[in-house]
């Protein structure tokens, strides 16, 4: 489907009156850029408050403020698409490069349903046209993995800011605190104030207290709680292995499984492998036993290389598979002397030192604070509508982004869900 530009397509706008004048307008080169005092001379704006400028609230304000008619006002303590600075390790991963929605949604452990009736309205590949017009280039990685073409978050933040720098958008630096209905407007209190708006959207992420904002008006919330985080183990011997890596490990947790790199941690693991089984058991109670095969070799492969290998030392035959001092610590927790040769290995020790490398049990007792990435759980997905994000509770209410219950692995997931929602809400505002 051919990308719709927000601004490009006069007849997403409201009325014909709006369209008459915009068009009118235009043509003198009067407001294209949301010129608000053009904009004023109109009756009938919308007042909208757009409640969190991260990366779903902030795309909602860009795509609103091409229209002159409406008058956006964005709350966020924070300067808008701060959040967007660390993604991607400073590179910004905006999305993922698979056509197939089906196959897309299958990357999310919660909202996939809901998803595929909002990326069938707008996917990835428009999502990249729309950046595009925004001034943003994207490339694909090997990996599928989208970002800008200046591999920079803080240009691509840069960039996305400008469009905000219009007379139709005002920045309120202050959080909000409270919201409520009255007479069909919804009223928002922050420390210093208290305003009136007629559209209200809610974009406030994942770890603050947007959930509250939602309770009070009425919304269900599913239970929030840490996903794509780092997991604490309980092996304290393990701690010592901080700084090491193993590529291409399988990780299994009851019933599900993950495959990617894990690194030790000090008192913890993580890595993308660790990420995605954090995502998909995130709901699962602690404590938990975790088994990771570290080693790509089988247990028979493993066992068939000993046997070539009768007069290697126990500890230089296993290194092949694992690095030395992985090894060092399993002989030393196990007192197994590494210094004989593996034909002389009892079948107990031979069995303990396999079964590190191709089913390592690791006990897992918590999830590390504020290391996760997203949040799962968050605004009941049955009290949305996917074709517009609006709420189903109350009419001129949304919610975009994070604050969903919506997360996704790594890769540009999560930032998808963002930039499709923010697009739909724009465009049914518009
Ligand atoms: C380190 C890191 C790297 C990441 N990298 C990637 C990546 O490369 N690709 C990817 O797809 N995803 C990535 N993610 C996830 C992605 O950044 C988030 O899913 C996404 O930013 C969520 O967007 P959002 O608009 O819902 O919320 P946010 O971007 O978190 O924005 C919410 C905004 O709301 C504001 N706010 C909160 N409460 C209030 C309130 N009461 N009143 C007013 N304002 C409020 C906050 O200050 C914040 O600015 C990463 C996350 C982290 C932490």
């Amino acid at each position: 489907m051919e990308q719709e530009s927000i601004y490009k397509s006069p007849r997403k706008f409201r009325n014909k009156k709006y369209l008459q004048n915009f068009e009118a307008a235009a043509l003198k080169g009067e407001h294209l850029n949301g010129d608000y005092e053009a904009a004023a001379k109109f009756d009938s704006e919308l007042n909208i408050a757009v409640i969190g400028l991260g990366a779903s609230g902030g795309l909602a304000s860009v795509l609103l403020v091409k229209n002159p008619y409406n008058k956006i006002f964005g709350f966020d303590e924070k300067p808008p698409f701060s959040t967007l600075l660390p993604t991607g390790g400073g590179r910004c991963n905006l999305t993922y490069a698979e056509d197939d929605v089906k196959e897309f949604v299958k990357n999310y452990p919660r909202g996939n349903k809901f998803l595929l009736s909002v990326f069938s309205r707008f996917s990835q590949s428009q999502t990249r046209k729309l950046f595009e017009d925004l001034g943003i280039k994207t490339y694909v990685q090997k990996d599928k993995r989208v970002f800008p073409s200046s591999d920079s978050s803080k240009k691509t933040v840069e960039i996305l800011r400008k469009h905000l720098g219009c007379q139709n958008f005002k920045y309120i630096k202050e959080n909000v605190i409270k919201i409520e209905k009255l007479n069909g407007k919804f009223i928002l209190h922050t420390k210093k104030s208290k305003y009136e708006f007629d559209v209200v959207i809610i974009a406030s992420g994942g770890k603050n207290d947007g959930f509250e904002l939602a309770k009070q008006l009425g919304h269900n919330i599913i239970k929030p709680v840490p996903s794509l985080c780092a997991l604490d183990i309980e092996e304290k011997n393990f701690y010592k292995l901080s700084g090491l890596t193993f590529k291409n490990v399988e990780a299994k947790v009851n019933k599900y499984s993950a495959e990617g790199d894990i690194l030790f941690a000090h008192k913890f693991i993580t890595g993308p492998c660790i990420f995605k089984i954090s995502s998909l058991c995130a709901y699962d109670d602690l404590p938990f036993e975790i088994t990771l095969k570290l080693t790509k070799e089988s247990r028979e492969e493993i066992e068939e290389y000993l046997k070539n290998n009768p007069v290697k030392t126990i500890k230089k035959a296993f290194s092949r598979f694992a690095p030395e001092a992985f090894i060092s610590e399993i002989l030393k927790i196990n007192s197994i002397e590494g210094t004989k040769q593996t034909a002389q290995i009892k079948k107990a020790e031979k069995e303990i030192l396999i079964n590190s490398l191709t089913a390592l049990k690791l006990h897992v007792k918590g999830r590390i604070k504020d290391s996760e990435i997203v949040t799962a759980g968050g605004v009941d997905l049955n009290e949305i509508n996917s074709k517009t994000m609006e709420s189903k509770l109350h009419n001129n209410l949304y919610f975009i982004g994070e604050i969903l219950n919506i997360d996704g692995f790594t890769g540009g997931f999560n930032l998808q869900n963002c930039w499709s929602g923010a697009y739909l809400c724009a465009k049914n505002i518009n």
